[in-house]
Formats: C-alpha cells, sequence, structure tokens
C-alpha cells in the first residue's frame, strides 16, 4: 500500500472537503505517518475515515475529528499546549509540528510508554509525556495558550479553566458517555470564558478526579 497517496486522499477527501481550510495543519496531516500509530494488523485502515482501536478500550481518533479540534485551537506556532488523553500519540504528533511544546497527559501507562516510543523514532523532540490523571491539569506548567482534550467529559474540569492564559483556547468533548457537543471555550481579555458549541461527536469517556469515575464506565 502506498501511504502518502491514502494520506492524500484522507486530507482531499475527508478533511478539506469538510471544510477545515487552515493549510498549515492540512500540511501536517499529510505528512505524519499515521500507520505508524496503530497495530501491524490495522495500518491497512489506518487512512479510513474513523476511530480505530489502540488495545485497553482506547482509540485512536478519526482523522477529521484530529484535524477539527486542531483547527478549533487556531495554533500560530509560539504556543505551549497542553493534550489530555495521548492515545496512540498520533494527535500529540500532529500538535507537535504546529507549536512550540506539547504537554500531554495519558492515564493507562501501556498506552504512553508506546506512544513515547513511536514520537521519539519520529525524533519529535519538543514533547513531555507523563502516566497521570488528566482531569486535574498540569498545573506547573501552566499557564497553557491550548488544552486540548480527546476523551469525553460529563462537564468542563474548572483546573482546564485556570490554566488556560488569556486568549487561550480549550476544546473538548461535554455530554454522556455516549455522545458529546465538541465545544470551544476562550479566556477573554475581560476574564470571561467564551463557550461555543463545534459539533456533534462521539469519544471514549474521560475516567478521574473532575470526569467520570471509573466504576460508571462500561
Ligand atoms: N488523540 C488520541 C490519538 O490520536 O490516539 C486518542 C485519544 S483516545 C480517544 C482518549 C484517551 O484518553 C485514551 O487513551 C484514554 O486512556 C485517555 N484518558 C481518559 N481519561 C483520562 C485522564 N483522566 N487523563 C489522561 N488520559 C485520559
Amino acid at each position: 500500500m502506498d501511504y502518502s497517496v491514502a494520506r492524500r486522499r484522507m486530507v482531499d477527501q475527508q478533511i478539506s472537503a469538510r471544510g477545515i481550510v487552515d493549510q498549515r495543519v492540512l500540511e501536517v496531516m499529510l505528512a505524519i505517518p499515521r500507520h505508524l500509530f496503530v497495530e501491524v494488523g490495522l495500518q491497512g485502515h489506518a487512512y479510513g475515515d474513523a476511530s480505530l482501536p489502540i488495545g485497553e478500550k482506547q482509540t485512536i481518533s478519526q482523522p477529521y475529528m484530529v484535524a477539527a479540534m486542531t483547527a478549533a485551537l487556531e495554533l500560530q506556532g509560539d504556543e505551549r499546549i497542553l493534550e489530555i488523553g495521548t492515545g496512540s500519540g498520533y494527535q500529540t504528533a500532529v500538535l507537535s509540528k504546529l507549536v512550540k511544546r506539547v504537554y500531554s497527559i495519558e492515564r493507562i501507562a501501556v498506552l504512553a510508554g508506546r506512544a513515547r516510543k513511536i514520537l521519539d523514532q519520529l525524533q519529535l523532540s519538543n514533547i513531555n509525556i507523563k502516566v497521570a490523571d488528566g482531569t486535574v491539569g498540569w498545573a506547573d506548567q501552566a499557564p497553557f495558550a491550548g488544552i486540548l482534550v480527546a476523551a469525553g467529559s460529563p462537564d468542563v474540569p474548572t483546573r482546564y479553566l485556570e490554566q488556560l492564559d488569556i486568549g487561550g483556547k480549550l476544546v473538548l468533548p461535554v455530554g454522556d458517555q455516549d455522545q458529546q457537543i465538541l465545544t470551544r471555550i476562550t479566556r477573554q481579555e475581560d476574564g470571561r470564558f467564551k463557550r461555543e458549541k463545534l459539533m456533534g461527536c462521539r469519544f471514549v469517556p474521560l475516567i478521574g478526579e473532575q470526569g467520570w469515575q471509573l466504576e460508571t464506565v462500561s
């Protein structure tokens, strides 16, 4: 399989065609080898229009959702970004090419370890990953110009609002465990938070102190 052809088709048909116009996002998604972030048996499906299993009951997000969430942060290149839910590391790789530094938190150690290995192989060196409950953010590295949460939350964890810089954007799925609304919250200069609903989505649950309790997750 020619993965560069598959990537071009993914960007043209799934991302540009659905209205993502941020050229930097499109170029990065054309360049990052998404197939390396899934197990060998699924590599032929890596550029399809869907999320895929990555083990531990978790998923690598659909390419369009990665693009839409990244574009929603409106990145310029000099930001420090917090990502919650490293998962496969694919979204982390995309962000790392678009900002100064990415701080990424994953609660499942085996996933964080696997992601770290691939990101190192790709020589993406502006990434810090830690294994922890990401619902409380990463206080000693705050504030962040952007926070991207790749798991569905019942509400907006207040720590994320506290750790957002003035003008910073928080993008996260908010809703119940079956479906959520992708929401963008911007911290305005007057200290208020502007809240926008971007689209419906379906993510695995954000599990932790400020998210879903593990016992309630099926
Ligand atoms: N964006 C990732 C990718 O490209 O592979 C996919 C992320 S996956 C949809 C969601 C991830 O969030 C899972 O790996 C899950 O373990 C993680 N997660 C859930 N709750 C978390 C928490 N409280 N802190 C950190 N990670 C969490």
